[in-house]
C-alpha cells in the first residue's frame, strides 16, 4: 500500500485499475525474417484484426455522431484491402526478408509521400488515412490493444500529461478517473474531467511500475492510493455511496425552474465539447447550452473537419436539444488546444499568440466553412453563434461582414437557415473596456471567466507553479464581470457567464446581484447551482 500527494482538479473518488496512457510513440525494428510465408501470414491475420477493430469503430461511431462522420472507419476498412497498398507489404517480406511492421511502416511512409504530393486536396488528405491505417497495423502486429484501453474494465488514466488532442480520442466510457504527473488546474484536460463529472488529480509523481495496479484516486483529499487494504478500500466505498446518495437527491431538482426566491429567472445553460455530452446535458435538466466548444471537434485528427461533417454535429446537437438555445461558439483553436494539421509554427507565447478569431479572421476560407455548417444547421433548432477571443469593435464588423457573405452565399444557393442570435465572449480585458461599445453591436456576451482571470493576472493559466495564485475570485476579475453586466444591460444585450466560475456556487449569489443572466456550467454542475439560484433572495 502507497499512497502519492497531488493536487484534485475535481472531486469524487475512483476505485479501478490503474492504465498507463502510451503516447503511441512506440518505434518499429527492422528485424530479418527466414520463414517470409510464417511472416505473411501474421500480416494478413493483423489485417483482419484491424478490420474488425474498424468495423466496431464504425458502429459505434454511426450511434453516436451519425453515418457522415461514421464513413471514415468504412474507407479505412476497404483501404486495408487495396491490392496496391497489400501488395507492396508482402513483396517487401518475401524479398527483402524483412518483419511485417517494417514493412508496414515503409509502405505507410512511401505511400503517404506519394499521396501527399498529389495536385489534388482531396487525395492529399488520403496520406492521414494512410498512416491511420498503417499505425492500426502496426499497434495489432505488436499485440496493442484498440483504443488505447485494453480490455471492456474501465480504467484510471495515468499519463505524464494530456493534451486535449488526446483526451478526445480516448473511449469515455471507459475512464474512470485522470491522474497526471503534469498538467494545471485550469487546462483543457481539468475542464473534460469536470465535464464528465470524474475525479482528476494533477502534479502526482506515481511510481513507474503502477501499470495494472489497483488504484483509488481521491478527488477530495488530492491523493492516489496504490494497492489499497481492504480497510481503505471499504472507507473509499462508502464515500462513493454517500456521493451517490448526494447525487440523488439533486436529481429531485430536476423539472424545477431556475428562480431565485424574489422571481429572478436565471438562464442555467450547460457547457459541452461535443456531441456525445448532449446526453448528459438532457440526464441533468439544462435548459440549453451556453458554450459549445466547436473546436473539440477539430481535435484528435488529421485533417479540417467538413462543412458537411460539422453541419451533422451541429444539427445534431440543435434537434436533441428539441428548441432549447445552442450556443456555438466559433473555432478557439490554438494554446493549448492544437492540431498539426493546421501548421502553425511554434510560438513563445501561444496563449497571447495566432489563435481563436485572430485565425479565422486571417483565414476565413476555415471561418466560412465553420459558418455555413451552423448557419445551415439553425434550420433544425435554436442555434445562436459566439466569437471567442474579441478585443476590438473592428473584429465584430469584420465577423459581420463575413457572416452576411455566408447568408448571402446560402440565400442565392436557397439553403434555408434560422434567425441566429450573435454574441461575443468577454475574456480579454480590452473587451471589457470597452464592453459599452461592444454591446451597440451585438445580441449577447458571455463571459469567459478561466481566460479574462489568466489576462487580468498575467498568469498562464497552464502554469502548474502559478495554480496557487491564478485566483478567478480576485477583485479586478470581479469589478470587471461587473462592468460588463452594467455595460451589457445599458444597450439590452444579455449577459452570461461560461467560464468554470459560473459553476462556483460561493458567488452565485453576488452574480445575481449583479444582474447576471445566464450561467452556463458543466453539465454535472446543473442541479447544484439550480439548488443555489433557487436559496438566493
Ligand atoms: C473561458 O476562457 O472562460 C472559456 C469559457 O473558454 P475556454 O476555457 O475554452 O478558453
Ligand atoms: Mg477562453
Amino acid at each position: 500500500m502507497e499512497a502519492v500527494r497531488g493536487k484534485s482538479v475535481y472531486g469524487g473518488v475512483a476505485i479501478g485499475r490503474a492504465w498507463v496512457y502510451d503516447k503511441g510513440d512506440s518505434t518499429v525494428k527492422r528485424q530479418h525474417i527466414n520463414d517470409t510465408a510464417k511472416e505473411i501470414e501474421r500480416f494478413e491475420a493483423a489485417k483482419e484484426t484491424a478490420k474488425e477493430q474498424l468495423k466496431n469503430l464504425y458502429e459505434k461511431a454511426l450511434k453516436e455522431v451519425g453515418e457522415v462522420n461514421a464513413q471514415i472507419f468504412e474507407v479505412h476498412q476497404m483501404m486495408l484491402d487495396d491490392m496496391d497498398y497489400v501488395e507492396s507489404i508482402t513483396h517487401m517480406i518475401e524479398n527483402q526478408n524483412v518483419n511485417a511492421e517494417y514493412s508496414v511502416a515503409v509502405t505507410s511512409d512511401n505511400f503517404s509521400e506519394m499521396f501527399a504530393a498529389m495536385d489534388d486536396d482531396y487525395m492529399r488528405a488520403r496520406a492521414a488515412d494512410i498512416k491511420d491505417i498503417s499505425n492500426r497495423l502496426i499497434n495489432v502486429l505488436q499485440g496493442k490493444e484498440d483504443g488505447g484501453i485494453s480490455g471492456n474494465e474501465p480504467v484510471v488514466i495515468i499519463a505524464d500529461d494530456l493534451a486535449p488532442s488526446e483526451t478526445v480520442q480516448l473511449d469515455k466510457s471507459k475512464v474512470l478517473a485522470f491522474v497526471t504527473r503534469h498538467g494545471s488546474t485550469n487546462s483543457h484536460t481539468a475542464i473534460l474531467a469536470r465535464t464528465m463529472n470524474i475525479p482528476a488529480l494533477i502534479g502526482v509523481d506515481y511510481p513507474e511500475d503502477i501499470d495494472g495496479k489497483n488504484v483509488i484516486v481521491d478527488g477530495y483529499g488530492g491523493e492516489l492510493h496504490i494497492e489499497p487494504d481492504e480497510i481503505l478500500l471499504d472507507k473509499f466505498r462508502q464515500i462513493k455511496e454517500e456521493d451517490a446518495g448526494k447525487q440523488k437527491l439533486l436529481m429531485e431538482l430536476k423539472g424545477k425552474e431556475d428562480v431565485t426566491k424574489s422571481g429572478k429567472r436565471i438562464k442555467l445553460y450547460a457547457n459541452i465539447g461535443g456531441v456525445s455530452d448532449v446526453v448528459s446535458v438532457l440526464k441533468n435538466d439544462g435548459s440549453g447550452i451556453g458554450l459549445f466548444r466547436s473546436e473539440f471537434l477539430y481535435l484528435g485528427r488529421d485533417n479540417y473537419p467538413t462543412e458537411e461533417e460539422q453541419f451533422q454535429a451541429y444539427k445534431s446537437v440543435a434537434e436533441n436539444m428539441a428548441g432549447k438555445k445552442v450556443i456555438i461558439r466559433t473555432l478557439d483553436i490554438g494554446a493549448d488546444k492544437k492540431a498539426d494539421y493546421f501548421g502553425f509554427d511554434a510560438e513563445e507565447n501561444p496563449a497571447m499568440g495566432y489563435r481563436a478569431i485572430r485565425i479565422c479572421l486571417k483565414q476565413p476560407d476555415i471561418f466560412k466553412t465553420q459558418l455555413r455548417a451552423i448557419y445551415r444547421a439553425s434550420h433544425y433548432g435554436n442555434i445562436a453563434i459566439m466569437y471567442p477571443m474579441i478585443i476590438s469593435l473592428s473584429e465584430v464588423k469584420k465577423i459581420r461582414e463575413i457572416v452576411n457573405e455566408v447568408k448571402a452565399e446560402l440565400d442565392s444557393q436557397q439553403i434555408p437557415y434560422g434567425e441566429v442570435e450573435q454574441g461575443i465572449m468577454i475574456e480579454t480585458p480590452a473587451a471589457v473596456m470597452i464592453s459599452d461599445i461592444l454591446a451597440k453591436e451585438v445580441d449577447f456576451f458571455s463571459i469567459g471567466t478561466n481566460d479574462l482571470t489568466q489576462y487580468t493576472l498575467a498568469i498562464d493559466r497552464q502554469n502548474p507553479h502559478l495554480d496557487d495564485i491564478y485566483d478567478s475570485h480576485h477583485e479586478a476579475v470581479l469589478r470587471m464581470i461587473k462592468m460588463t453586466i452594467e455595460n451589457g444591460h445599458k444597450e439590452n444585450c444579455w449577459v452570461g457567464i461560461c467560464g468554470e466560475l459560473g459553476a462556483d456556487t460561493s458567488l452565485t449569489e453576488e452574480f445575481i446581484k449583479m444582474g447576471i443572466d445566464e450561467l452556463s456550467v458543466t453539465p454535472s454542475a446543473i442541479l447544484k447551482v439550480r439548488d443555489k439560484i433557487r436559496k438566493c433572495e
